[in-house]
């Protein structure tokens, strides 16, 4: 006989984890379906942290989600005792002659506006009160900052854990290492067919991250079309000789963004401790793959040339001792925009790759906000920035 549910969402990684939880906690009968057992290193959400800000520069219409995480994240860390968040503060480097760019144009202006609009904490730093707050920062004098007291991080393995295991004791229906090979519009809802069974829904959320390309190759040719997967590595350095300068408190987390040869550059605190290193990576987008082709093992030549191209330059006291490194995806969009929102033909299919690498810190609202259009069709807050329909226009 085929389990019938409320709901089913597919993928429990930042954005799924956050539904179900939001959907177990609405009383929803939810089963909830990931092929491996998260957290885990295949998809978009692992690496021990994730920079988290409330004024977003990648567009006005993302502040709201971002505010309403840090108030998600909150409630979630009270009610559990776990630290899913570190608020550390962050500062964003721009250059004063405009060229800088981070997900898209006018990132660094876009930050300030939205804290201007929010009434979000913040101070313009010039270059010399950069290298006086934070002296390891090798800034230029034509460079300057944003710094935001409440910016921090986000511990992803943590924030996945914590809203599975809430969802579980809600009473939603988890099955891990359970692929889901295809989903069907039916007159009453959707049937999900995986490698161990199949199941009815009134309502199916799609959060398969790097993975969704695939599962819409065949029905939505053009949109699939529309994200591209690109190969990410995340390093962390040696810094024990100068962990005091290092560690949170002492080290904000940083975007830094790129203009001439250098690349965008973010970073974090020393968050492992004197032995741990200090996190930085640059965005890159030349390596295009699948999560079955992807090389999940970063070389020493990769190593190297991050070392070279960045940390060198940025932080001088820096030693070239790589301790460690991870592969990561990001699911990108032309535009760097999320896409949310119904399956056009399947009425009772949501859509949800909020990534292009700035994802993570809006995946508590955006589960929330996933878990009302299920339930009751609109959500608090407007998503329909990020509609499908726009995606497959912009093809
Ligand atoms: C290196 C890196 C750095 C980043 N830094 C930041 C940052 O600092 N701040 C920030 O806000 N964002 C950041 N992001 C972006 C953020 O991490 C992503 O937006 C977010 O993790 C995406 O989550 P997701 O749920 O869409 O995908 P995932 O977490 O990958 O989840 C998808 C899940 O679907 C499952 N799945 C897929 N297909 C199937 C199937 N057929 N059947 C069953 N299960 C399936 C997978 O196993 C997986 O668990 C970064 C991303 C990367 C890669």
């Amino acid at each position: 006989m085929t389990a019938t549910f409320q709901t089913i969402v597919l993928g429990l990684g930042a954005m799924g984890s956050a539904a179900l939880y939001q959907l177990a906690k609405r009383g929803n009968r939810v089963l909830g379906i990931d092929r491996y057992n998260p957290p885990h290193t295949f998809g978009s959400s692992h690496g021990g942290s994730r920079i988290t800000r409330q004024a977003i520069g990648e567009g006005l219409e993302y502040t709201p989600l971002s505010l309403r995480s840090y108030e998600i994240v909150r409630e979630i860390e009270k009610q559990t005792g776990e630290k899913l968040l570190l608020p550390c503060g962050g500062l964003m480097i721009s250059n004063k002659e405009g060229l800088g760019t981070h997900h898209i144009q006018n990132f660094f202006d876009n930050t300030v506006n939205a804290a201007r609009q929010y009434n979000i904490a913040h101070d313009i730093l010039e270059a010399q009160d950069i290298k006086k707050r934070f002296p390891v920062f090798n800034v230029g004098s034509h460079e300057y900052g944003y710094y935001e007291p409440e910016a921090g991080l986000l511990y992803p393995e943590t924030c996945l854990r914590t809203q599975l295991d809430l969802a579980k004791s809600l009473g939603a229906t988890v099955h891990t290492n359970e692929t889901v090979l295809a989903f069907h519009a039916t007159t009453s809802g959707v049937t999900v067919k995986t490698d161990r069974g199949q199941y009815q829904a009134e309502q199916l959320i799609v959060a398969a991250g790097p993975w969704l390309s695939e599962l819409l190759k065949d029905s939505h040719k053009a949109l699939a079309a529309h994200f591209t997967v690109v190969r990410q590595v995340m390093y962390w350095f040696d810094i024990k000789d100068h962990y005091e300068s290092f560690k949170p408190g002492n080290f904000p987390i940083f975007i830094w963004e790129g203009q001439g040869d250098f690349a965008t550059r973010y970073g974090m605190p020393a968050v492992d401790g004197p032995d741990g290193g200090f996190k930085i990576a640059s965005p890159s987008f030349n390596e295009v793959v699948t999560p079955a082709t992807v090389n999940r093992t970063a070389s020493g030549a990769e190593a190297e040339a991050l070392f070279q191209e960045q940390v060198a330059r940025c932080f001088p006291s820096v030693k070239n001792k790589c301790l460690r490194s991870a592969v990561c995806m990001y699911t990108d969009t032309h535009d760097s925009r999320f896409v949310i929102g119904r399956l056009p033909g399947y009425s009772s299919v949501l859509i949800a790759s909020p990534c292009s690498g700035h994802g993570f810190k809006h995946s508590p609202a955006i589960g929330e906000c996933l878990a009302e259009l299920a339930t009751t069709g609109t959500s608090r807050i407007d998503l329909s920035g990020f509609a499908i329909e726009k995606a497959i226009a912009a093809v």
